[in-house]
């Protein structure tokens, strides 16, 4: 069995629209657990199918027909190798904050039927069949603190967090663990992968211009609680659009003045009728790690190349534009990590 002590830096959205007390695991926390899990297998060139597709792996009598993913997680016929039990975290009223009226509209309709979300500190004890497989998901959770965020709605800024226990040899060994399981390659191109993949972590003073508003006299979204401050919730301007003081900002504002429509719907997503596909980009809250910290942070990340290739001979450096923005913005700003996938250490060899 291991233990993790997680403490959270900005809420985490939890499925479970109202209930009275909702958990750590309402969040979807195996969803994102298989799902980070599985863009890990692919970037290292094993084999992870998507089990909400038709395609989804079936247990029959073979172990290597089944995926890696499934190995650990299970699917029909094949149980889980683990289970994960969850203590802590404290309902939280869901609160947001934007520049703008027309996302405060927005958001208000996206949210009206969820009040809350959770915060604080967490417990989880994950016991698997054997001790190289509890590595392996700390590994996993780590790589999700690091690199992305836990449960839904992580695009909209929710569920960053910090190990505050991370035991680094035993993430060593599930690194090393993975590896080791992974012999053969196998092509996923079309599915979510660490080799498609990118993420940059930003620093911001908390005097800049744009702090100073959202801390003084944004417009709101919910009731605000005892959390504010620690971290700001106004993920949606960054990603779409804001305005402070006459000067808008916003990633997809940016990429549709320079870029055009086409290119800005590949990175958002769009939803027309009946076709639509999700956004590849992901901006966290801004948040603080520690509560004597004079600055925030926010991580923006994709699943999708960080070199975007538009024509023939052309491709947009996705990172490179980000931070140009990002620091022509939010002043003082600084990108105090900013790697593509395959340059990441989980996944270098
Ligand atoms: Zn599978």
């Amino acid at each position: 069995m291991i233990e993790v002590k997680l403490r959270t830096l900005t809420p985490i959205w939890t499925g479970n629209v109202d209930r009275d007390s909702p958990s750590l695991k309402d969040t979807g926390l195996l969803g994102s657990l298989r799902f980070w899990y599985e863009a890990w297998v692919r970037a290292l060139g094993g084999s992870a199918c998507d089990p909400t597709s038709k395609d989804k792996c079936e247990y029959k009598g073979k172990k290597i027909s089944i995926c890696h993913a499934c190995q650990l997680f299970g699917c029909a016929g094949w149980a889980r190798k683990f289970r994960i039990e969850c203590t802590g975290l404290e309902t939280s009223p869901l609160f947001l904050v934007t520049s703008s009226k027309i996302n405060q509209g927005w958001l208000k309709r996206i949210f009206e039927k969820q009040h809350n979300a959770l915060f604080g500190q967490a417990s989880l004890k994950i016991t698997a069949d054997d001790k190289d497989n509890e590595d392996v998901l700390l590994a996993t959770l780590s790589l999700i603190s690091k690199y992305g965020g836990l449960g839904a709605k992580t695009q909209h800024g929710f569920g960053q967090f910090l190990i505050e226990n991370l035991d680094t040899k035993r993430v060593e060994n599930g690194l090393s663990t993975i590896r080791s399981s992974i012999s053969e390659k196998t092509e996923n191109a079309s599915k979510p992968s660490l080799s498609n993949f990118f993420i940059s972590k930003f620093k911001i003073d908390e005097n800049s211009v744009i702090v100073d508003y959202y801390l003084t006299n944004p417009l709101t979204i919910g009731t605000s609680s005892s959390g504010y401050g620690k971290y700001i919730p106004c993920s949606f301007d960054i990603r779409y659009k804001g305005e402070i003081q006459g000067r808008s900002f916003g990633l997809r504002n940016y990429f549709r003045e320079i870029y055009g429509t086409q290119v800005t719907e590949r990175i958002f997503g769009y939803g027309k009728g009946e076709s639509r596909q999700g956004s590849k980009l992901f901006v966290s809250h801004l948040y603080k790690e520690n509560n004597f910290d004079k600055f925030y942070y926010f991580k923006v990340w994709g699943f999708i190349s960080p070199k975007l290739s538009t024509k023939p001979n052309f491709s947009i450096d996705l990172r490179e534009e980000i931070i140009k923005h990002m620091q022509s913005r939010f002043k003082p700003a600084q990108a105090v990590f900013d790697k593509a996938g395959y340059e990441l250490e989980e996944v270098s060899k």
